[in-house]
């Protein structure tokens, strides 16, 4: 499938991320799943005595391991590079798979399994090229960490958010490269290669609906918190605050295959709504969420017997900020949403404190990925791109450090397939996308202390 000869460090990425797969750390969300100890270990076997290298294990809960390795750099001035590849993947439902969602099986040149790409491809590409950076005789002129870490998927709590608050000497960094970047999308005007450069904000929030205690014999006129919380939910799901047309949008929108017209209405804040209703399903989504705060009633909990009418209802809501949306904002939109049944909901923070946040793309860093996709993709535009989700990178960028999704893909691995695959089923990736991200994380080691002094 591939149109050219597959890079050095493929066949040796291939087959750490089959191992990665069959090490099966799926991570539901509660603290005792995860169990990323066993993908620590496979780690650990794939960097063990590397010459020079240091190492340091977390470990916060039993189990919920991550690790840190660090190559010192030849010139003390040149930036330090962290390589930051979670271990962690989401579950599965393997009725849905054609293959085995954790056999690592290789299949007509694409390794399939839960994690291929997200993101224990990259994860698998950063530790090659870390052990070919440590082992090929010449350090690079930088300092490259790589941070295998563990609970990307339920937010870091056990991982990244964890040990930037308890051990940051141990990651500290200039630039950090993770997830989400390297996929290509074909412009009118030529490809296109995205890079993360921005992430969402999260403000989950708890509502606890009140109402008063009764006998379910008896309905006629009561206080019922259960069809107070039916109301809550249309109303939260009605909301849409105004759009915000920023430069990630507009980007994403030149590189749109879609008729002139469209994409005017689209750059045009009075017809932006209705023209996100005019994109196909699957861009669809992207596009309303990177232009609004969302709000998502995911969780409800509520009731006790069935002849009981329930006095409380509680109803977890996903939002989703966008850059410049505070705490306060979050809160005053909640209660814009609940208009007069504000009084009858008590509003609690689940995660606060993680506003949206983005890196400059105006850096040396963020310059040479340019230059790197120009070359392997025939001079290739990037694209600037924010993640509507979360990722660890987030708790890199609170601390002032440039963070940049960056994988390199074989051209088959459009944006648009990338985001199928994606916690989807029959996630599978091509092996040359294996080689050339790699490639890529060695390209920059190598390239990034020239690039800062020019
Ligand atoms: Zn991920």
């Amino acid at each position: 499938m591939s149109r050219r000869a597959d890079p050095p460090l493929t066949g040796p990425t291939t087959e750490l991320l089959q191992a990665l797969i069959r090490g099966a750390c799926v991570n539901d969300g509660t603290p005792g799943s995860g169990e990323e100890h066993r993908n620590a270990s496979v780690i650990d076997d794939a960097l063990d005595g590397l010459p020079g290298v240091g190492r340091t294990v977390f470990e916060p809960l039993p189990g919920r391991r991550s690790v840190v390795h660090t190559l010192p750099g030849s010139d003390p001035d040149a930036p330090t590079i962290l390589l930051l590849g979670h271990t962690d993947v989401v579950p599965v439902n393997a009725a849905e798979w054609r293959h085995d969602p954790f056999g690592g099986e290789l299949i007509d040149g694409e390794v399939w399994g839960r994690g291929a790409v997200d993101m224990l491809n990259l994860t698998s590409a950063m530790a090659t090229s870390f052990a070919h950076l440590a082992t090929r005789g010449r350090p690079p002129a930088s300092t490259v960490r790589f941070l295998a870490v563990a609970d990307e998927e339920a937010g870091g709590t056990w991982g990244a958010n964890w040990i930037c608050a308890n051990a940051w000497d141990e990651v500290a960094c200039d630039y950090v490269l993770t997830e989400s970047g390297g996929m290509t999308l074909d412009a009118p005007d030529g490809m296109r290669v995205v890079f993360a450069a921005a992430e969402k904000g999260v403000a989950w929030r708890r509502l606890t609906v009140h109402g008063t205690p009764g006998h379910g014999s008896m309905p006629f006129g009561a206080d019922n918190a259960l069809v107070t919380a039916a109301e809550v939910v249309r109303r939260i799901d009605a909301y849409d605050p105004a759009p915000q047309l920023h430069s990630f949008w507009t980007g994403w929108v030149a590189g749109l295959d879609v008729p002139d017209a469209l994409r005017e209405a689209l750059l045009d804040p009075g017809r932006v709504r209705e023209a996100i209703g005019a994109l196909d399903a699957g861009q669809a989504g992207y596009a309303h969420a990177v232009v609004h705060t969302t709000f998502s009633p995911n969780m409800v909990r509520g009731g006790i017997k069935t002849n009981v009418i329930p006095d409380t209802v509680e109803l977890d809501i996903d939002i989703r900020t966008l850059p410049g949306v505070e705490e306060a904002d979050v809160d005053r939109m909640v209660a814009d949403a609940l208009g007069d049944l504000a009084d009858r909901v008590t509003v609690t923070p689940v995660i606060d404190g993680r506003t949206a946040t983005r890196s400059p793309i105006e850096t040396p860093m963020f310059d040479l990925l340019a230059r790197r996709a120009a070359a392997v993709h025939d001079g290739a535009e990037v694209l600037p791109w924010m993640v509507v989700g979360g990722t660890d990178a987030a708790f890199f960028r609170m601390r002032g450090v440039p963070s940049y999704g960056a994988g390199m893909y074989d051209p088959s691995m459009s944006l648009a397939q990338f985001q199928r695959r994606f916690h989807g089923h029959d996630e599978r990736i091509d092996t040359t996308s294996l080689g050339l991200s790699a490639q890529l994380y060695v390209d920059l080691a190598d390239g990034i202390a020239d690039a800062t002094r020019s």
